[in-house]
């Protein structure tokens, strides 16, 4: 399909917020099309309305595409031939554009003022109709010329009165507006910003985009795209609206039932891999029903038109889960252990980095799905002052005459090693005529101050003789 050509993708954002999983999840999409292609991939910043500008949202976008290793050929940070990448950079070229189809025709000068527009408005609802304006059958000399002396004006596009506008995406099948149902969306703004119609297909098309690749919610914007392509006479690029995110009730993803932000991913410590591969799995199977796969894979096997529309489920529990499969299963322990590092490093917490660490890290793995809960689940490795739960404390109390035996038994193991100490146990458990199930619990409950903890040979070997019998002394008096 995409074969002959080559291919520029881009993404658009507006820097408005929050760094969205909406746009990494476009962006993970236009990122493999346009490697797969041979091509190119750009990010350009739709930064036209000042009222929705957020200043530090642009370079939160850049981090979260360089978190993911979405990074753009082209793009502001990166500049490129096809520059600047900021609308607001390329303020000019707006409005020659605009003018261009005012002198062929597509577009006219409307003088109408915010009260006219809103009675005009409310004309048209109540008569069942899109806003008849009256600029528009001015005479565009006469219009010119109360342009020229200064009145205020906006440039409109012009909207055939009649026929229809077919939308052709990838995805679907052909997609028919009537015409007379299109509004003459304003182009250009009085102020001489332009709208978010004009600046995106003048900019599509300078920058050379074949494959525009967004979000099912800029459906309805597309006739108008597609009429402003005719009407500067451009060819126009392949469309392919893909599937909205959404909550676990069906509707669009939102804040309120779904963080949103992949800054809060990023937090809770949720690895970059797991976020694209979940997010890979929105809309797209793969086709030997592979779950777990990497960008490399997903490039080699991806093809748009097997993007499915069915309304795909941001669901945490499983991203959680694909989370906890890289961890398991597809970094080694080692990158775990230098990841979870960088990780805590980042929330100020400094642990050295050395053979201590990287064996709690490898004790604790099998238990964790995200970064963010191995220190709570971990204090006892850390600190002489951990919390003990009630049930600890209960068994604690209940082995007060077994403890100060048990600390002097691990005390004299001749290897400190987890089959060493569970030889231990098993030694001094039949010697004692007790099950192991009355010795052992204690000596978890006075070690850790939980009774859920990895596998206790294990654990108490990798906290060590010194810290296991000094605890097990002083819970155990
Ligand atoms: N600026 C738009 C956005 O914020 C771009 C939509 C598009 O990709 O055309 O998503």
């Amino acid at each position: 399909m995409l074969c002959g050509m080559s291919v520029v993708t881009r993404i658009a954002p507006s820097p408005t917020g929050d760094p969205h999983v909406g746009t990494a999840y476009i962006g993970l999409f236009n990122h493999t099309l346009a490697r797969q292609g041979g091509g190119k991939f750009i990010l350009r910043v739709e930064d036209t309305d000042r009222n929705r500008y957020v200043p530090d949202s642009e370079k939160r976008i850049f981090q979260m595409m360089a978190w993911l290793g979405l990074t753009p050929d082209e793009s502001p940070l990166q500049g490129g031939p096809n520059g600047p990448y900021r609308q607001s950079e390329r303020f000019d070229l707006y409005g020659d554009y605009a003018r261009r189809l005012v002198a062929s025709g597509h577009a006219y000068y409307a003088f109408e003022t915010a009260e006219e527009l809103t009675a005009l408005r409310a004309a048209a609802q109540a008569a069942g109709h899109v806003i008849a304006v009256p600029s528009r059958d001015l005479d565009p000399a006469a219009a010119q010329t109360r342009v020229e002396a200064g009145e205020a004006a906006v440039i409109r596009l012009r909207v055939p009165a009649a026929g229809e506008t077919v939308v052709n995406d990838l995805l679907r099948d052909p997609i028919h507006f009537q015409n007379r149902e299109i509004d003459d969306k304003v182009l250009l703004k009085a102020d001489g910003f332009p709208t978010y119609h004009l600046a995106n297909v003048v900019d599509d098309h300078l920058m050379g985009v074949t494959h525009v690749v967004r979000a099912e919610e800029w459906i309805t914007s597309t006739p108008i795209h597609v009429l402003l392509y005719r009407a500067f006479g451009w060819h126009e690029p392949v469309f392919a609206h893909m599937p909205l995110l959404r909550n676990a009730d069906k509707s669009k993803i939102s804040k309120r039932k779904n963080p949103t932000s992949v800054e809060w991913y990023q937090q809770q410590g949720f690895l970059p891999e797991a976020m694209l591969n979940f997010l890979a799995t929105m809309g797209w199977t793969h086709p030997d029903g592979l779950e777990v796969f990497d960008l490399e894979e997903f490039g080699r096997v991806f093809r748009l038109q097997d993007v499915t529309l069915g309304g795909p489920v941001f669901d945490q529990a499983k991203l959680r889960w694909y989370n906890g499969k890289y961890l398991r299963e597809v970094l080694s322990a080692d990158e775990v252990a230098r990841r979870l590092h960088a990780f805590l490093a980042g929330q100020k917490t400094e642990l050295p980095y050395d053979d201590y660490f990287r064996a709690v890290v490898r004790l604790m793995t099998p238990r964790l799905e995200v970064f963010s809960e191995f220190l709570e689940k971990t204090p006892y490795f850390w600190s002489e002052t951990y919390p003990v739960t009630e049930k600890a404390q209960a068994a604690i109390d209940g082995a007060r005459d077994l403890l100060p035996e048990l600390a002097a038994t691990l005390k004299n193991v001749p290897t400190f090693d987890a089959a060493g100490i569970k030889a231990a146990f098993a030694a001094f458990a039949e010697q004692k005529g007790l099950k192991l199930g009355k010795v052992m619990p204690p000596v978890r409950a006075a070690v850790a101050g939980t009774m859920e903890s990895p596998d206790l040979p294990e654990l108490l070997a990798t906290l060590g003789r010194d810290r296991v019998v000094s605890r097990i002394v002083k819970m155990g008096s």
